[in-house]
């Protein structure tokens, strides 16, 4: 296998560099490498989003009819590392990665029309309301009623976790139209503006101290029939094929390369601090694990993301990539805290409670905190690994 880029992949390179060089604001990068949610501020996501946009650049993953671009995978596996390395942040993938790809498959021409368009402008900003209290890995049981009343739906009942419902306009949501038969029979995907009467908001902190997640309610509000993705009680399978991009649809390994370059980082300051730092090698060995495993993760995600290219779905064996992404980042944050040691504290006790070092460090214990949530949001790895276990392997 031939893993060296050819002369018009290497050209197709310069042209990404000097675009990132030319197009990228300071305040971007900055906003995003001192981030430590999941996703970067709303502002800062859709400012970068507009440049790209601007560029035709903002969705390479896009069949081109709807604004996406015609590279190879070699060409988007390029684009991502370089917009890693420079520092731009990840696009929010609600809409664009998530919903976008389940409207193309399923919606009609009307609703293709009407909402792409508007998610790749930014003008939507969608949420996932997948979860409920008591449905989450066993996400088949859940029981937000729609009720069928002429035209609309009326919907009652609540989500639970849902990524920055509080910023969104608009939800999708998984909701039940049917209680009889097998859970997953009755299960119908529904797209709600959240201004509608009847949706409230409720914040849940984290133990990161972030507002990311709320609870949403849902209180006799009438969906029009219309805002319907495909058939009524088949929404299951909307909704695993939504999931297969949420789980793989992307390239991460980058994100981790870039992570581990601000661990070296953290690594040399601590050895000019302290000589003795590291006398062992425990930090130098743990580093080497992560980077070999990192390494396998990247040829595992250009095998699997080239079948993307033909506009087909990334598969169960996107839970590979996302045990494997998970188990990664949050040994390269662990290993971070480490590093820093106490003066990884926000405050430092011992330094008599001055702000220890930059705003980027500061935001390493808040980033390893909000980190172990991964392990749980778009299913858990127990959850995946049973997926892979029954899907992929046919145990
Ligand atoms: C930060 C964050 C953001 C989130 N964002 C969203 C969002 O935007 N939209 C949304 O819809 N949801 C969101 N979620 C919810 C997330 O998808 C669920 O939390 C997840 O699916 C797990 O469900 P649960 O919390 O109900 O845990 P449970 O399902 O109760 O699981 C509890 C534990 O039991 C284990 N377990 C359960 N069943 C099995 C099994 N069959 N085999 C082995 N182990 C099992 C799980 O792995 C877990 O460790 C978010 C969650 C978090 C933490």
């Amino acid at each position: 296998m031939n893993l060296n880029f050819s002369e018009e992949e290497l050209a197709f390179q310069q042209e990404v560099r000097q675009f990132l060089a030319e197009n990228l604001p300071p305040h971007i990068v900055e906003g995003t490498a001192n981030n430590s949610s999941v996703f970067v501020e709303k502002d800062i996501a859709l400012e970068w989003q507009a440049i790209l946009v601007k560029k035709g650049w903002a969705v390479p993953q896009w069949p081109t009819e709807h604004g996406g671009t015609d590279w190879t995978p070699a060409q988007k596996y390029i684009f991502s590392r370089e917009c890693y390395h420079a520092g731009a942040p990840m696009l929010i993938p609600l809409g664009l990665l998530m919903l976008a790809p389940v409207i193309m498959a399923f919606g009609t021409e009307e609703q293709k029309q009407e909402y792409l368009p508007k998610i790749l402008s930014g003008e939507h900003y969608w949420c996932q309301g997948y979860s409920e209290p008591g449905a989450g890995s066993d996400l088949a049981s859940l029981k937000l009623k729609a009720a069928r009343d002429g035209e609309h739906y009326i919907v009652n009942g609540s989500k639970i976790w849902t990524t920055h419902a509080h910023l969104a306009d608009h939800i999708f949501c998984l909701v039940r139209t049917n209680s009889e038969g097998k859970p997953q029979a009755g299960i119908s995907f529904l797209l709600i503006d959240m201004n509608t009467p009847g949706v409230t908001v409720e914040p849940i902190i984290t133990m990161a101290g972030d507002h990311e997640v709320n609870q949403v309610f849902f209180d006799d509000v009438r969906v029009p029939v219309s805002n319907r993705i495909g058939e009524e009680n088949q929404g299951w399978r909307y909704a695993k094929y939504l999931l297969e991009f949420e789980r793989g649809g992307g390239f991460s390994a980058h994100r981790i390369h870039h992570e581990i370059s601000n661990l070296k980082r953290l690594m040399k300051e601590a050895r000019q601090d302290n000589p003795a730092f590291d006398k062992d090698g425990i930090v130098a060995r743990r580093l080497a694990r992560i980077e070999i495993d990192l390494k396998a993760l990247e040829i595992t995600e250009l095998r699997l993301l080239s079948s993307l290219n033909d506009g087909g779905n990334p598969g169960p064996e996107s839970s590979i990539l996302k045990v494997t992404t998970v188990r990664l980042e949050q040994a390269v944050n662990e290993l971070m805290v480490d590093v820093l040691g106490y003066t990884g504290f926000e405050m430092n006790p011992i330094e008599g409670g001055n702000p220890v070092r930059d705003d980027y460090t500061s935001s390493i214990v808040p980033r390893y905190l909000n980190n172990r949530a991964a392990s749980i949001f778009g299913g858990s790895q127990e959850i995946q690994r049973n997926i892979i276990a029954k899907m992929v392997l046919g145990l």
